[in-house]
Order: C-alpha cells, then structure tokens, then sequence
C-alpha cells in the first residue's frame, strides 16, 4: 500500500462547524418550529451586480463564436486583468505595481494554502490566534505543525495571541521567524491595523529578514481614512511581503471565484546554496505548473468590477453590508455587550456576557434568540469567551435577528 502523507493524521478535524452543525441539528430536532436565523457564516448573500453579469453573459457569447473562442487561459491571469488591478487597486493609489507582479487566481484560500509551497519545509512560521485555520492547516500538511497540544496548538508553528487590550493586534515573535501570515481587516476579530502598527510589522520583517504573507481579502471593507488598504502603503514592504486579495467578499464572487496575489519582484528568499532568488520567479513556476488559470468568463466579470458602473455597485454591496454590521453592532451595544470590529470589516467579535465561554454563548443565543454565531474558541485559544458575528446576512434576517436578540437574552 503506498504510504501516505502521515502530517494529514495531525491535522485537527475540523470539529468548529462539524460542532455547529452537530449543535443545530439537535436543537432544531427539539424545536421544529423555530426558524433559526444564521448570522456565522462568513459567505455572502447578494447577488453579482448587474454590471459583472452583463460582462460574464457577453464573454460567455464570444466563448460560443468560434472567432472569439479562447481555451486554456494564461496561468497567472489575463493581461486585460491584472493590469486593471495593478493601475486601479495600486497605481492610482500611489502604490506602483507591474501587471506582471500580479497573479489571478481561483481564490484567497487557495493562495493562502499554497503560497507556503515556495519556502523550505524548515521555515519557522507564526500566525496569530484567533486565527483563519487554512494558514495553520496548509502548513500542518506541509510537515511545520509537529505535534498538536491539548489545546490544539502545534508545537512546530508560533502563536501570537492578540487580546482586546492591543485591539487585538499580535505581540512582535519573541523568537526568529520566516514567515508570518497577518490577516486586516481581520478574519475574526474584525480589527484593522493602523500605519504606525503596520510599519512596526515591516520593520520587524526588513530586520529579521522574514516575509509577511498579508492576507487583506476584506481591503474593500476599510471604512476610516488613514487605515491601511494594503501593505505596500508602507515604505519598504515591497522587500518584505506578499499581499492576498479576493473578489469574494469585495465583489461577491464567493461562487464565481476569482482572486489574486501580488509578488513584488523586490521580493526575494534565500537557496539551500546561498543565493538569492526571486520569489515572484518561484511563485510564477508553481502557479504555471500548478494552475491552469481562471475562466475567460469568470476574469471578464471581474474586469467589470473597475468600470464606472460596476465599481458604484460592488461599493454599494459593501455599504449594504456594513449596513447590517452597523446596526449589529450598535444592537449589542444598547444591550450592554462588548462589541469589538464592525467598522472597517463585515465581522463582529461580541464578548461573551459575564459566566459564559464561547461555546455558552453560542448556546444561549441559540436556545433563546435562534440565532446561530461562530464560538470564538474555534479560531484559537485566544479566541475564548468571544462569538463571531457576520454582517452578510439578508438585511431582513440581520435585523430580526437583533431584536431578538434584544428581546430574548
Ligand atoms: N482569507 C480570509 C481571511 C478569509 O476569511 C477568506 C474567506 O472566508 C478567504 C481568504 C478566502 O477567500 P476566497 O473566497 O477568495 O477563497
């Protein structure tokens, strides 16, 4: 029998939304009448904006000709794409990008899993706690985990844990590390860096001669001027650090699939051998053996997300949502509880009300308002006596879920 990769038995099962289910079906099984209201699934629930639709239903007409046919896409994007996303998401912001340090890809979660792929088994890793598990669980399967504590921390991997008081911004590693995956506006906290925090981490990265994966897939929900949209804001990130976007959540492509990532061609690791090699080079020859490229359609929906038209209806998506997040927030808030992010990114992180721990609260919301959040504990230790909140909800069900809420806990 061939062996297999063993690093998978140490993965933890994915107990966070098996448990969830597990929970909701036997109170559902209890309560047949009660019409749950989900509120912790971080997917979202407007459809594509008229503008993208149009562009997709006009690339799926030249598709059927067969003078404007295409087949196999180029693996890192078409040139139309990536030079839109590097003259609008970056140029016209001052930030000066190449179409060709661009790479458009089938999704953030794919990119975040595989872009470790490009550096040594032997690289030390750090992430913060609470954190989004693919960049703990990629690097598990690709042999850095070691052996899983009883609380589920793997002793190959650093943790940062953020708490309240630094407004959940991670402490700088007390110890050499290569690579570390930062997440703002962050998945689940919903905390944004502001520039002073964001350069400390470029600094720490430029000293120690590490590379930060930042991963800003909710950039389009910056609110507050002055907050950091991408890391390239930041003098001297170029040489540092790899930025993940997504038209997912800014676009509502959570099914449609389109995202990218930036390597800057300043960017560079070290060989077994000692030299220097670029890592926009690596990260091209993984993706062109790898990947075969996203659907002509698919990129010419998100094409249309810079025109006129369509950038003013995925703006307005966002504000819809950060409607719901507005009127989350300021719902818990009159109730006494602590509400943390909502602000500049569609997750709410509410504190547990005083005897209750994640999985309490979850309970508790669940029995008396029927409303279904994410326990905060699932995301890390660190994430503990906190539940995660989304503002992607129909706004209908957002605010019924609120005044139950209100009404009931
Ligand atoms: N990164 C973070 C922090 C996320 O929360 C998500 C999705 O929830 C993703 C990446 C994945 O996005 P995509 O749909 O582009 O794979």
């Amino acid at each position: 029998m061939a062996r297999i990769n063993d690093h998978y038995l140490t993965l933890k099962s994915s107990y966070l939304f098996s448990e969830i289910a597990r929970r909701l079906k036997v109170f559902q099984a209890a309560r047949p009448d009660a019409r749950v209201i989900r509120l912790g699934i971080g997917d979202v629930t407007q459809p594509l904006a008229p503008a993208i639709v149009r562009a997709m239903h006009e690339a799926v007409d030249e598709m059927a000709r067969a003078e404007t046919f295409r087949g196999y896409p180029p693996e890192t994007g078409y040139e139309f794409l990536t030079r839109l996303i590097a003259e609008r998401d970056y140029g016209a912001r001052n930030l000066p990008m190449a179409p060709d340090e661009v790479f458009v890809s089938d999704g953030g979660k794919t990119d975040s899993a595989n872009v470790q792929e490009i550096f040594a088994p032997g690289c030390v890793v750090a992430v913060a706690d609470p954190v989004y598990p693919v960049y703990v669980d990629s690097n598990v399967m690709a042999g850095r985990g070691g052996p899983p504590d009883a609380q589920g921390r793997y002793a190959g991997l650093v943790y940062l844990p953020c708490s309240a008081d630094t407004g959940f911004e991670p402490p700088l590693p007390d110890r050499h590390v290569d690579l570390i995956y930062l997440c703002y506006p962050n998945n689940p906290t919903g905390a944004v860096l502001s520039h002073a925090g964001l350069r400390r981490w470029v600094d720490w990265a430029r000293r120690e001669r590490a590379v930060i994966l930042y991963d800003a897939a909710y950039e389009a929900y910056v609110r507050e001027p002055g907050v950091p949209r991408s890391i390239y804001e930041v003098e001297g990130a170029r040489e540092v650090a790899i930025e993940l976007r997504s038209f997912s959540k800014s676009a509502g492509f959570t099914g449609t699939r389109c995202a990218f990532t930036i390597v800057p061609k300043e960017l560079h690791g070290t060989s077994a051998a000692g030299e220097r090699v670029s890592l926009n080079a690596l990260w091209f020859r993984r993706q062109s053996t790898k990947f075969n490229g996203v659907p002509y359609v698919v990129q010419r929906g998100a094409a249309a997300v810079y025109s006129d038209e369509g950038a003013r209806q995925v703006r307005e998506q966002v504000d819809f949502y950060m409607e719901n997040a507005r009127i989350i927030r300021e719902g818990l808030e009159a109730l006494g509880l602590t509400v943390h992010g909502g602000r500049n990114a569609p997750y709410l992180w509410v504190k547990a009300p005083a005897g209750l721990d994640s999985w309490g609260f979850f309970d508790r919301l669940l029995h008396e308002a029927h409303v279904v959040g994410t326990p905060g504990a699932g995301f890390g230790p660190s994430g503990e006596g906190y539940l995660r909140l989304t503002a992607f909800g129909r706004r209908d069900q957002t605010e019924e879920a609120v005044e139950r809420i209100k009404i009931r806990l």
